[in-house]
Parts: structure tokens; C-alpha cells; sequence
């Protein structure tokens, strides 16, 4: 009777299981741990190697203001406040209404959009850089997050800088329907008048890239730059094996796969990006009185390894 004992510890254990007090939300926030690989590790330490696991080399995802903190020279910046057009044009409910979503997800992120812009120094050049929050409705791009761009853009195009835009998205948000598919079209014109007025735009890929970002301003840099192991994508990977009829590799939609492809240019570590950005800058802005010696060599060896990826 061995199987009944089995079957009996069986239901038990999965008894257990439903029993077990998972840890809440805010529990989770307050403590000083977290988990990356499967292994518990001190949020203190992630902290201090930028949000990246020592162990396995993963890019947490982090928030605008610390994407900021760690792109400009010393950390300095300013953020621009960028308008926020009218909520829930389109009086969407679905499971919970639109305007709930948007007040959780505010509460949340203390970010009135998706998107922040600030401008300050990379490698000493004046730049723009728009950075996307994940945890606000997943990054989307919806008619605020648009005129954010535009917003930065403009900014740009004034004071002629060059346009730094981190994404981390996934694509447009549904809640604005057509409003939303509206600013994947708006966010070009302005990438493409930045670029009429000679100013470089660059485009850094954060875990996960998706959608509608990824179609309209995620895919037109002027350099094409992702961390490790970042997804880029535009449908996703069941969607597009069940349109091909193709077993697709393990790697899809990966950075690695996108480089070997040609859609990205480089990938670059976290802890790497601003001074490749600064340096990267210095050679299409002809600053090159900015870059230092030991910078030059560097900077020809980058502009070497860029012009071999393309
Ligand atoms: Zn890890």
C-alpha cells in the first residue's frame, strides 16, 4: 500500500504548499533582500554594483532617477517638466478603469507619466536624455509619455543638444487605443526633424523593449545601444513562431541575437554606458577637445567596433 502513503504525502505537501504566507508587497519593499538567480541577495549590494547581480550579470531594472544618477557627469541633472495632457480620453474599463490604473500606477512610481526627461552633462556635452519607468503600466507609450518626447525633443532642437532616450517598454498603451498609435507616428516626425537639424539621437535598450516603442522610436537611432540580455521585440515570441511555422531559436528576440542580426549596434554594460555615450557623442558632435588621451584610443577603438556591427 505504498502508493496510498505516497498519494496521502502528496496531498499533504501541496496542502502546505497553498498554506504557506507568501510575502506581501509592502513586506517585500521594506525588506533589505531580494532574490536574483533563484539566490537571496542584499538590496544594499545589488545597490552599490548599479542594480546589477554580481553573480550573474543581470540588469535589474531600475527607475528614471537612477538611469539619470548614473548617465551624467557627477550625477547632476535637471528634470524638465514636461505637459501631461488630458486623462482617459476615452473613459476605458475593462477589469478596473483606466483611471485607477493611472492613480496606482502615480502612487507607485511618484511620476505623473511613464517617462522623465532631464537635461544635464555627459562627458561634458550638454545632452537631453528621456528615460522610461517600467512600473508605471509597463512603460507604455500613451499621449502624455509622447508629449514627453516631443517635449524633449523640442528641448533639444533649442538648445542643440543631442537626444539620449533609455527604453524600457511594452509599446503603446491599449488603454488610449488609436490616441496611443497616434504618438508612435508623432514621436518620429520629432526624431526625424531632430535628426534634419544635424543632432544625434540615440537609442539604449533596458529590459524589456516591446511593441509599439520598439516600432517607432526604439528602431531609429542613430546608434542602437542595449544592455546585456535585454528583450527587444515587436510581437511576441508564440506570436511570431505560430506566424513563420518555424521552430525559432533559443535566443530570439534577445540583444545578443539582435546584434549577430544587425538591428542593434553595440551592447554595453550598465556600468559602461555613460562614458561610451559621452565618448560616442564627442565623435559625431566633432568635440573631441572634451575627450581626453586615454579617451582617444578608447573612442577609436569604439568607433571601429561600432562601424563593424553596422
Ligand atoms: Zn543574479
Amino acid at each position: 500500500m505504498n502508493w496510498i502513503k505516497r498519494i496521502k504525502k502528496f496531498g499533504e505537501s501541496i496542502k502546505e504548499n497553498l498554506n504557506k504566507k507568501f510575502p506581501t508587497r509592502s513586506e517585500r519593499e521594506s525588506s533589505p533582500w531580494t532574490s536574483c538567480h533563484g539566490q537571496p541577495i542584499l538590496k544594499k549590494d545589488l545597490e552599490i554594483n548599479l542594480f546589477v547581480c554580481p553573480s550573474c550579470n543581470h540588469h535589474h531594472r531600475i527607475n528614471p532617477l537612477q538611469r539619470f544618477g548614473m548617465l551624467f557627469d557627477n550625477g547632476n541633472y535637471e528634470v524638465l517638466k514636461t505637459p501631461i495632457v488630458k486623462d482617459d480620453p476615452l473613459s476605458w474599463v475593462d477589469t478596473k478603469s483606466y483611471k485607477d490604473r493611472l492613480n496606482e500606477a502615480r502612487k507607485k512610481t511618484k511620476q505623473d507619466c511613464a517617462i522623465l526627461v532631464a537635461t544635464g552633462k555627459m562627458n561634458g556635452i550638454n545632452t537631453t536624455v528621456a528615460a522610461s519607468n517600467f512600473d508605471f503600466i509597463g512603460g507604455s507609450l500613451g499621449a502624455s509619455e509622447t508629449e514627453a518626447i516631443i517635449y524633449a525633443i523640442d528641448h533639444c532642437i533649442k538648445n542643440k543638444q543631442p537626444f539620449v532616450n533609455v527604453c524600457a517598454s511594452g509599446g503603446a498603451r491599449m488603454y488610449e487605443s488609436l490616441i496611443a498609435l497616434s504618438g508612435m507616428t508623432k514621436v518620429t516626425l520629432a526624431i526625424n526633424e531632430l535628426k534634419s537639424n544635424c543632432l544625434p539621437y540615440f537609442v539604449i535598450y533596458s529590459h524589456p523593449v516591446a511593441g509599439g516603442v520598439t516600432a517607432s522610436m526604439g528602431m531609429i537611432g542613430n546608434l542602437q545601444i542595449s544592455e546585456p540580455n535585454c528583450l527587444i521585440a515587436f510581437s511576441g515570441r508564440r506570436v511570431v513562431q505560430a506566424t513563420v511555422k518555424e521552430e525559432l531559436p533559443p535566443d530570439f528576440q534577445t540583444a545578443e541575437f539582435c546584434l549577430k542580426h544587425g538591428m542593434i549596434d553595440r551592447i554595453t554594460e550598465r556600468k559602461n554606458l555613460a562614458k561610451e555615450i559621452g565618448i560616442l557623442l564627442s565623435i559625431l558632435l566633432k568635440k573631441n577637445s572634451e575627450v581626453s588621451s586615454e579617451n582617444n584610443e578608447q573612442a577609436s577603438e569604439l568607433s571601429i567596433q561600432t562601424r563593424e556591427a553596422s
